[in-house]
C-alpha cells in the first residue's frame, strides 16, 4: 500500500534500503546488523510486476486483465517442509519474539522496555487481538518492530481444513496491513503445530515460517526468576526466543524482560530482527 498515512511508519521500515536477494538458507535466515534496515521492503516497487505496454494489435492476443498477479500481490516463496528455527550470521545475535498479542495491559510495557534499550523485536499477533488494539501495531511500526501473522483465532491448524487455514491467515494479514502498514512477511503456527497446508499457504502469501529456539514457557507463569533464568541460560548466537505478551496474565513476562534484556546486552548480544531475502 502506498497510502500517505503510512509514509511516516514506513520511513523506519525502509531505512537503509531494501535487502533483496536469494532465498534464505534452510533452517536459518540472516540477521540484520544493528545498523541495517530493520525490515526489508514488503511491496515490490511500483511497476515491478506491471504488464508490458501493449500495442493495439496485441489486444486480441493478450487480455488486459485476469492473467497477471495483482499489483500488490506478495511474491510467492519456496514451500518449506519445516519452519526456520534459528538465525544465521556472524556475531552474537539473537531474535526476540512475542506471541499471541497485542494486549493493552502487557504489550505497551514490553514496548517500553524495548525502547529503553533501543532494541527491535518481532510480534506474532492474532488478528482478533488486533481489532481493538490497532494503535499498538502502529506503535510497533513506528519503533521498527516486525509484525508477523499468528492466525486470527489461534487454532491448532492441523485440525482445520485448508480453506479454514487460509481464512485464518488471510484475514490476519489483512488487518496487519491495515494497522501496521504492510502485509506480514513472517508466519508462526499456533502451538508450533505446522502442517503442509500451512507451509504452502504461507509461501503463497509471501510469508516465511519462523519457529523458535528457546521457549521461555512464560505461559505457564513459572515465576519471573524462572523466566529470566531460561532466557539467560538459553542465550547463544542465532537463538530465537519465544515469549508471550497475551493469552493470560503476562505480568511475569513484563517483569522478566526488564531483567534479562539488559543482561543479554551486557553479555555482548545484539538483539535484532531477521532480514528477509525474497
Ligand atoms: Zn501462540
Amino acid at each position: 500500500m502506498q497510502n500517505d498515512q503510512f509514509f511516516t511508519r514506513r520511513r523506519m521500515l525502509l531505512a537503509g534500503g531494501a535487502a533483496l536477494g536469494a532465498a534464505a538458507t534452510a533452517g536459518a535466515v540472516l540477521a540484520s546488523s544493528a545498523e541495517d534496515a530493520v525490515r526489508t521492503t514488503a511491496a515490490p516497487a511500483a511497476g515491478a510486476q506491471a504488464r508490458p505496454a501493449l500495442g493495439p494489435s496485441a489486444f486480441r492476443l493478450q487480455p488486459l486483465t485476469g492473467d497477471g498477479p495483482p499489483r500488490a500481490a506478495p511474491r510467492k516463496l519456496q514451500v518449506r517442509e519445516e519452519p526456520i528455527l534459528q538465525i544465521s550470521g556472524r556475531g552474537r545475535r539473537m531474535v526476540l519474539t512475542f506471541d499471541d498479542g497485542p494486549h493493552p495491559d502487557y504489550t505497551p510495557h514490553i514496548l517500553d522496555t524495548l525502547a529503553k534499550y533501543d532494541v527491535r523485536a518481532m510480534f506474532f499477533v492474532c488478528g482478533e487481538c488486533v481489532v481493538a488494539n490497532k494503535e499498538l501495531l502502529a506503535r510497533m511500526a513506528d519503533a521498527g518492530h516486525v509484525v508477523g501473522n499468528h492466525t486470527w483465532t489461534h487454532p491448532q491448524l492441523t485440525m482445520l481444513r485448508r480453506s479454514e487455514i487460509r481464512a485464518e491467515m488471510e484475514s490476519t494479514s489483512d488487518i496487519i496491513e491495515d494497522a501496521y502498514g504492510e502485509r506480514p512477511q513472517w508466519f508462526r503456527a499456533p502451538y508450533g503445530a505446522w502442517n503442509r497446508a500451512a507451509f504452502q499457504l504461507g509461501a503463497e502469501m509471501g510469508m516465511e515460517p519462523l519457529a523458535w529456539t528457546v521457549d521461555t514457557t512464560d505461559w505457564e507463569e513459572p515465576g519471573t526468576r524462572t523466566i529470566v533464568d531460561r532466557v539467560e541460560n538459553g542465550a547463544a548466537p542465532g537463538v530465537v526466543v519465544l515469549s508471550h505478551d497475551a493469552g493470560g496474565d503476562r505480568s511475569q513476562t513484563v517483569r522478566a524482560i526488564r531483567e534479562w534484556l539488559p543482561y543479554l546486552i551486557d553479555s555482548g548480544y545484539h538483539l535484532t530482527v531477521p532480514r528477509r531475502r525474497v
